[in-house]
């Protein structure tokens, strides 16, 4: 058959529109965009049929128009953005959304998010409320803050506060932490787009609290110290903390910042992980502004929160970039329950899903890791359990490796490649890690509720 005849093979849109599954995608998505999708459709083929020679597969291709169309048209309804199974161990993982929010928490989000809600509406009073009003005052209680405020994320918070404590001021900030965070967050770039004057203090490895000292000047307008969350310098060190750093601010009438990072409100070095700086040592020691993430340790939402003393959040409160910063009612009703979980340690542990996958223990993941494996039985792959390390993820504790419990899987129908890209486009996806010709799925990232749905989606993607 020669190319001009394959041209004439593909049916002409208003005959297509007589087919009856057309008929039925016209009254199931609207004319507009059967048509759409058949332009589409129709479009493609003859493209591929001007540059193919594979003459059985422009057959193939004209053959199967009608259920391309029709799959075109679904794929246009279908979420583009939506819940994949997290099977790499990575806790707070940024590409598959950081902290998962409980679906206990999810439930009584439900009610905020399809209808109305005070907001910013004071029910007592009767008279305009604040939006930071819902969790306030439980952060306060949690950290010992005079006030809280949160904004988008923690990248925006360090931005606001720059902004509006430090513009056309100088502020000394250590060698030592002009960090990058993933994303392009990188501290040098935020200081000069928030208006402050950046003065370097100290080297890559040692600053002294001399170093701040002999910078003070008149046109210093705060101190700001930076946790470097994702990289450790080790061996001949030495760096300012944050009470000697308060000690200074102190004594020269300056406010003292600190970018935290991961908002950690428990001291998580007793379940067995590093040792990370809490928000609440960092207000004792006298921080008037700590900020730090919501969807990180902290096991929230996204957001960048801020807290400190009043007049400092006051003047950050009245900054003309916070109306620009603002988080929605969303996240404000999420960081409420996440804060209200915090009132107990134990709760917090138990009900926040961040903390319970890093605190749970590798015997516990293993007798997920065995039901796991015990459903897989029959399937045409090699089926094993074992150990893994798992990681934090999100830039925080960099050097962590927890112990933990992998199912592998080496399918013997298909590569090992293949079998990982079908999981990936599953209707509910499953992202494994891949390494010595197999795939492991570390069980510390996957709720015990999901084992059924990982399972089938395994069964699937070996057919
Ligand atoms: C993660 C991090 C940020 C950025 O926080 P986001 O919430 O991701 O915007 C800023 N500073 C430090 C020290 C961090 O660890």
């Amino acid at each position: 058959m020669d190319k001009n005849a394959c041209f004439r093979n593909i049916p002409k849109v208003d005959v297509l529109l007589e087919d009856p599954d057309m008929i039925a995608l016209c009254e199931e998505y609207g004319r507009d965009i059967a048509v759409d999708c058949i332009r589409s459709c129709t479009d493609d083929l003859r493209a591929f049929i001007g540059k193919s020679d594979d003459m059985a597969e422009i057959q193939r291709r004209t053959d199967s128009l009608v259920a391309d169309i029709r799959r075109a048209a679904e794929a246009l309804f279908t979420p583009d953005l939506r819940p994949v199974i997290n099977g790499t161990g990575t806790v707070l993982h940024t590409n598959l959304g950081r902290a998962p929010i409980s679906r206990a928490h999810s439930e009584r989000m439900q009610a905020l998010v399809s209808g109305y809600s005070n907001l910013e509406y004071d029910l007592e009073a009767g008279a305009r409320g604040e939006r930071y009003s819902h969790f306030e005052k439980l952060l306060c209680r949690i950290t010992g803050a005079e006030a809280a405020m949160a904004v988008n994320n923690n990248a925006a918070a360090v931005f606001l506060v720059l902004s509006a404590l430090g513009v056309g001021k100088e502020i000394p900030v250590s060698r030592g932490e002009l960090v990058e965070i993933g994303g392009k967050f990188r501290v040098p770039d935020v200081m000069a787009q928030s208006g402050a004057v950046m003065v370097e203090v100290g080297t890559t490895n040692k600053t002294h609290p001399a170093d701040y000292e002999n910078v003070i000047n008149e046109n210093t307008g705060a101190l700001l110290k930076v946790h470097t969350s994702n990289f450790r310098i080790v061996g001949f060190t030495e760096s300012v903390d944050i009470k000697e750093l308060c000690g200074i601010g102190a004594k020269h009438g300056l406010p003292v910042i600190e970018d935290i990072g991961s908002g950690v409100l428990i001291d998580l070095s007793k379940y067995g992980l590093p040792y990370e700086p809490t928000v609440q040592e960092s207000l004792k020691a006298g921080a008037s502004i700590v900020c730090f993430s919501g969807d990180k340790l902290l096991g929230g939402p996204q957001a960048g929160m801020i807290v400190g003393k009043k007049e400092y959040i006051a003047r950050i409160k009245k900054h003309p970039m916070t109306r620009a910063l603002r988080i929605d009612k969303f996240t404000a009703g999420a960081l409420e329950l996440t804060f209200e979980e915090y009132l107990s340690e134990e709760r917090a542990i138990k009900n926040i899903p961040v903390l319970r996958m890093l605190t749970r223990t590798p015997y516990d993941i293993a007798e997920s890791a065995d039901k796991l494996a015990t459903m897989l039985k029959g399937a045409n792959a090699d089926i094993a359990v074992e150990e893994c390390e798992s990681q934090v993820g999100g830039g925080s504790m960099p050097l962590a490796r927890l112990a933990s419990r992998a199912v592998t899987i080496k399918p013997r129908n298909i590569s090992t490649a293949a079998f990982e890209e079908r999981l990936r486009r599953l209707p509910l996806p499953i992202v494994g890690r891949v390494y010595d010709d197999r795939v492991a799925l570390d069980l510390r990232t996957i709720d015990d509720e999901l084992l059924g749905a990982v399972a089938e989606g395994v069964f699937r993607a070996l057919e």
